[in-house]
C-alpha cells in the first residue's frame, strides 16, 4: 500500500514541470517580445593593442534588460534564443546595430579608421543558409566598410562539416570582413586543420589568462597559443585580462591585443568614445 502511494506520488511530481522548466518556459515567452520592447541592448568592451596601448576594436555583447527581472545574463539567455531558433532575428538584429553604431563612430570620428567592431555568432546562424547575405546587406544598409567588422565564432561550431565550414569562411572574407575564433582552447579543434582556416584572429579563453601570473602550465598554454598563431599569421586577442601584472605576462609572450575589465568592462555605447580618448 505504502509502495503504491510513493509510486502514485512521483507519477504526480513526474507529471508536474520542473521549476527549471517552467523558469524557462517563462523567459521563453519574455524573449518573444524582448526586441519589439526595446529591452535589448549592446554594450561594447574595447580591446586594446597590448604594447602601443592604442585602440584596436570593440567587442558588441548583447544585454537584456528584463521589464521585472532585471538584467539577465547572456549565458542564461542565449541558450534559450539558440534552442528556440530566435537568435536568428536576434542575432541579425545585432550585426545591424552594431554595424549601424560602429560607422556612426566612424563618420563621427570618434574611433580610427583601421579599428574594428567584433560580433558573436551562435552555431545555429552560422549555419543558417543566408549568413552571408545578411551581413552583406547589412553593410551595404549601414554603411560600415566590410575591413571595420569581425565575426567571431567558436571552434565548436567548426567541428563538423570541415570543408563547407572553410568555403563559407572564404566567402564572408571575400567580402572584406575579418573572422576570430573566440573561446581558443576550450573546444577541440585539431590544430591540423587550423591552417586551412581562412581565419584572422585567435581569442584566447580567459580561462588560460586570468591564473597566469600564478600558474605555469597557464602561461605555456597562452605562449603556445600565442606561437601557433604568429606562426600561421593570425594575430592574438586575450580574453580576460583583470589585471597589470597578467598584461605585462601578455606583452613578453608577444600578444597583440587584449580586452578585459583591466582597461574596461562591457560599456554603454555613450561610454566608448571616452574611452577611446584614454587611447590617444
Ligand atoms: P564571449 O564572446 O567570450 O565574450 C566575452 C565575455 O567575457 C563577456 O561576457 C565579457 O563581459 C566577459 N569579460 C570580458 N572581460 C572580462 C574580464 O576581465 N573578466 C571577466 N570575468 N569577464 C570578462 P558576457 O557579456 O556575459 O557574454 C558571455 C557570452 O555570451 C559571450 O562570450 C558570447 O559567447 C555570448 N554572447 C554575448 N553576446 C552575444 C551575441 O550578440 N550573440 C551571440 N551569439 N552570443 C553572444
Ligand atoms: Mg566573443
Ligand atoms: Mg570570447
Ligand atoms: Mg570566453
Amino acid at each position: 500500500q505504502a509502495k503504491q502511494q510513493g509510486r502514485q506520488r512521483s507519477q504526480l511530481y513526474e507529471d508536474q514541470p520542473s521549476p527549471i522548466s517552467s523558469v524557462r518556459a517563462g523567459l521563453e515567452s519574455s524573449l518573444h517580445h524582448a526586441l519589439e520592447r526595446d529591452e535589448l541592448y549592446l554594450a561594447y568592451q574595447p580591446q586594446v593593442q597590448v604594447d602601443s596601448r592604442r585602440f584596436a576594436g570593440v567587442e558588441a555583447l548583447m544585454r537584456w534588460q528584463h521589464s521585472s527581472l532585471g538584467s539577465i545574463p547572456p549565458a542564461v539567455f542565449i541558450p534559450v534564443l539558440e534552442d528556440t531558433g530566435l537568435i536568428e532575428a536576434f542575432g541579425e538584429w545585432a550585426i545591424r546595430s552594431a554595424c549601424r553604431q560602429y560607422q556612426q563612430w566612424l563618420q563621427q570620428g570618434q574611433v580610427p579608421d583601421n579599428s574594428k567592431v567584433s560580433v558573436n555568432l551562435s552555431p545555429r546562424q552560422f549555419r543558417q543558409d543566408n549568413l552571408e547575405q545578411i551581413v552583406r546587406r547589412t553593410l551595404t544598409e549601414t554603411g560600415l566598410p566590410a575591413h571595420n567588422l569581425m565575426l567571431e565564432i567558436t571552434e565548436s561550431m567548426l567541428m563538423t562539416s570541415v570543408e563547407q565550414n572553410a568555403e563559407l569562411l572564404s566567402r564572408l572574407r571575400e567580402l572584406g570582413i575579418g573572422v576570430a575564433i573566440d573561446d581558443f582552447g576550450t573546444g577541440y579543434s585539431s590544430l591540423a586543420y587550423l591552417k586551412n582556416l581562412p581565419i584572422d584572429v585567435l581569442k584566447i579563453d580567459r580561462m588560460f589568462v586570468k591564473d597566469i601570473v600564478d600558474n605555469a602550465d597557464d602561461a605555456a598554454i597562452a605562449h603556445s597559443i600565442i606561437n601557433l598563431a604568429h606562426n600561421l599569421g593570425l594575430k592574438v586577442i586575450a580574453e580576460g585580462v583583470e589585471d597589470v601584472e597578467v598584461l605585462e605576462i601578455l606583452s613578453l609572450l608577444g600578444c597583440d591585443q587584449y580586452q578585459g575589465y583591466y582597461f574596461a568592462r562591457p560599456s554603454n555605447a555613450a561610454d566608448i568614445p571616452d574611452l577611446v580618448a584614454r587611447c590617444r
